[in-house]
């Protein structure tokens, strides 16, 4: 047996170059082949000779190739095998002269495979034209796992040239889509961390067989439950998920390939990952993005399959964490990041999720540096590879050579001294340098966010989600446990008043608990003020717990989504309903109640003169507002910044809404992403906005801006660009100069 003996060459203590001799000379003897050789693909792209048999020794590390070079440059690139009797008419077919490979007339060759991604290429060559079976190119594969494994755990590095690094630990950057802001230098932590088979060697195949057959029941019994008990296995898998699962799960092929595995001479181990290893070549290659999705489905289920054999745990326990990690996860729940240890992460890093992710808020609440979307990361990295991220820019590089490192380092240094600079301006009023008052306010959501009120000065809570508190929860939080929540919000602010926002859920806000419709346009749909309306016991209950909470306060409630006049009507009654409910029950009542909406559905422009009567207050909801206005969805990425805000149709309905409110002197504010932004923020001011609210890291910027910034110098500047009738499709080239010439830092 093959793979036997070459296992125990694998343990025997010897160096690298004498354990590959010795394995190619195993090998070619097995095979019944004048040559076998092993390149490996180096970090410049090209494939070096690191062993062989058969051919001139002296040509080893030194004939090399580029990949798509020659027959095995050609099995590099494709990651498939090649068997051929007639290798020398193939159109691809090219030699090395120093190798005296050209008396060689058959050749077999496979990828040396790891995660989908090539390490190498395995070849086997005869003189005579002989036609390799399927069973011999079986067998060379289940070969190339071995030095795969051998590769992979750095051992040949002892034999690499100057020059000629090997690609695995080769630097990449990665580019991703940027999710929350701050440079994360650490160790990559896989939130599933993959097991790295080391027995691949079976030696009983009837026993691997049927643990293999075990592993695959549990597996699937595990997935049914999941799936009947209507749970998502942990955090971001949802329903469609699990059912690709079970698809997969219960397809024939996909079992018939592992037991085919197993008779080769493998592992139950062994199996799944030669069967995954051919999917990850076949499917990463594909150019269908339906095809690389069911590749995920299917690395997770062989990723499960491995941890029920292994009985390793499935996810990395939060209380493990080493330092300086930075998380690497396929998706993310917002739930699971708050379980690790603040005080240890650095980074986070999804292969799915971006900026308007539900974990995406949380890392920003928590100042995470985070990037989202960056395709293929999962199987790119490898435990322990160092990592830089940049959560503004979405970039991550992968083992950074050291300059890169030190760039970085610089950087977060640089950025942590502005932040010293920022904390320093916390007891500065924003006041523009003509002596306009800006008020700056926080938005809020989760209680991680409470301590930056008094951090960052902020003057009041402008906006707090309250549906992230919800989606966190297991289930519907009780009236009790609501109004401990508020109440400890408004404790936590010393005084300083919270504009707390009804539950704003439905689109892409669901709360795992709750039932949900399929909607064909959810950000058209079923959400926020019309399903409070519909289902009044669930805005009841929450504006209970506020006014409860908010006894003996000054307490501000808002709305989300208001369309019409009547909305706002319907639910101030609903206000009205439990006040007086309240009163029977002889509890204090807030000290003042102010109530409002949030501008967000564009109809409401055009019934300011019904809200403004209505309303104590208006906050302008930009991300929803810009994204009805210009008909972009804002998570669709797309189209999310197709359009400026900066440009001459959204600044004029903005500034629709504070000459309006001027007139009847009701307080604007804006708590959109845009009123962060110190370039827009500017605008904002010059458009008459004096109340913005933001996260908790953009007050510092902004404030920053208004101490430099002459707002009615800003004023002038927008107005008759606003009132040009040949307005460019975004105004942000012109104001970001303006801002460069009058000395305003951005
Ligand atoms: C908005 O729409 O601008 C807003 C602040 O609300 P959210 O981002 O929670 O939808
Ligand atoms: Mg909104």
């Amino acid at each position: 047996m093959l793979l036997r003996r070459l296992r125990e060459v694998m343990a025997e203590p010897v160096a690298a170059q004498t354990r590959l001799d010795r394995i190619v000379v195993h090998i070619a003897a097995n095979m019944v082949a004048e040559v076998c050789s092993v390149y490996v693909l180096r970090a410049d792209g090209r494939l070096e000779l690191y062993a062989t048999e058969g051919l001139n020794r002296e040509a080893v590390h030194l004939t090399t190739m580029r990949a798509g070079e020659g027959l095995v440059g050609l099995i590099a690139e494709s990651a498939e095998a090649l068997a051929l009797a007639d290798a020398q008419s193939h159109p691809a077919f090219s030699y090395k002269p120093e190798t005296g490979e050209e008396i060689y007339n058959s050749f077999l060759g496979v990828p040396i495979l790891r995660g989908g991604n090539t390490l190498g290429v395995l070849v086997v060559q005869n003189r005579v034209r002989r036609v390799y079976s399927e069973e011999e190119v079986e067998v060379l594969q289940t070969t190339a796992m071995l030095l795969a494994e051998m590769i992979a755990s750095g051992e040949l590095q002892s034999i690499v040239r100057p020059g000629g690094d090997i690609a695995l630990r080769r630097p990449l950057a990665l580019t991703g889509a940027p999710v929350a802001d701050g440079v994360g230098l650490g160790y990559v932590v896989l939130q599933r961390p993959r097991v790295i088979v080391k027995q691949i060697v079976a030696e009983d195949l009837k026993k691997e067989a049927e643990r293999l057959d075990e592993s695959i029941a549990v597996v699937r019994g595990n997935i049914d439950d999941l799936i009947k008990r209507g749970e998502e296995d942990g955090p971001g898998e949802h329903r469609d998920v699990l059912e690709a699962f079970r698809l997969i799960a219960h397809d024939p092929g996909w079992l018939r390939r592992l037991h085919e595995a197993v008779r080769t001479g493998l592992t139950a181990e062994g199996a799944v990952e030669r069967v995954q290893n051919d999917a990850r070549a076949r499917l990463q290659r594909s150019t269908d993005p339906y095809m690389r999705e069911r590749l995920h489905d299917l690395d997770d289920l062989a990723n499960r399959l491995l941890h029920q054999l292994t009985g390793e745990p499935l996810t990395t326990a939060a209380a493990d964490l080493p330092d300086n990690a930075i998380i690497v996860a396929r998706t993310m729940g917002p739930a699971a990041l708050l379980d690790y240890d603040r005080a240890k992460l650095r980074g986070l890093v999804l292969e799915e999720g971006g900026a308007s992710s539900h974990v995406a808020i949380v890392a920003r609440a928590l100042g995470i540096p985070t990037i989202g979307e960056v395709e293929n990361i999962t199987t790119l990295v490898e435990q322990g590879d160092a990592i830089i991220i940049d959560g503004s820019t979405g970039e991550a590089h992968l083992r950074p050579p050291s300059d890169v490192q030190e760039a970085y380092a610089e950087k977060a240094r640089l950025r942590a001294r502005r932040q010293e600079q920022y904390r320093s301006l916390r007891d500065q009023p924003a006041v523009t340098k003509d002596g306009v008052k800006i008020d700056l306010h926080m938005n809020a959501g989760l209680l991680v966010d409470l301590p930056h009120v008094d951090e960052t000065g902020a003057e009041s809570i402008g906006l707090f989600r309250t549906e992230l508190q919800f989606m966190l929860a297991p289930q519907f939080p009780r009236v009790n446990e609501q109004i401990a929540l508020y109440r400890a919000v408004l404790e936590s602010t010393q005084g300083r008043p919270v504009t707390f926002r009804t539950l704003d859920i439905g689109g892409d806000k669901v709360l795992p608990y709750m039932r949900t419709y399929e909607e064909e346009n959810p950000a058209l749909g079923w959400r926020a003020i019309r399903i409070g309306l519909d289902r009044p016991g669930l805005l009841r209950s929450q504006l209970r717990a506020m006014l409860r909470a908010g006894g003996g306060r000054e307490l501000r409630i808002m709305f989300p989504m208001v369309a019409n006049a009547a909305e706002f009507d319907a639910a101030k009654a609903m206000v009205g309903l439990e006040l007086a409910h309240m009163t029977r029950h002889g509890h204090e009542e807030p000290r003042s109640l102010k109530l409002g909406i949030m501008l967000e559905v564009p109809s409401i422009l055009w019934q300011l003169d019904e809200i403004l009567a209505r309303v104590d207050f208006i906050s302008v909801g930009s991300n929803d507002l810009v994204q009805y206005l210009t008909a972009a969805d804002r998570d669709n990425k797309r189209v999310s910044t197709r359009f400026d805000p900066l440009s001459a149709p959204i600044l004029r309905a903005l500034k629709l809404v504070t000459d309006k409110a001027r007139e009847t002197g009701t307080p604007v504010t804006l708590c959109g992403e845009i009123g962060g932004k110190p370039l827009e923020a500017l605008a904002l001011i010059a458009l008459g906005y004096r109340g913005l609210s933001m996260t908790a890291s953009s007050i510092g910027p902004v404030k920053a801006m208004i101490l430099a910034l002459d707002a009615g110098e800003a004023g002038r500047f927008l107005s008759p660009r606003l009132a040009a009738r040949d307005a460019a499709p975004s105004l942000r080239a012109e104001l970001r100069a303006f801002a460069e010439a009058s000395g305003v830092p951005l």
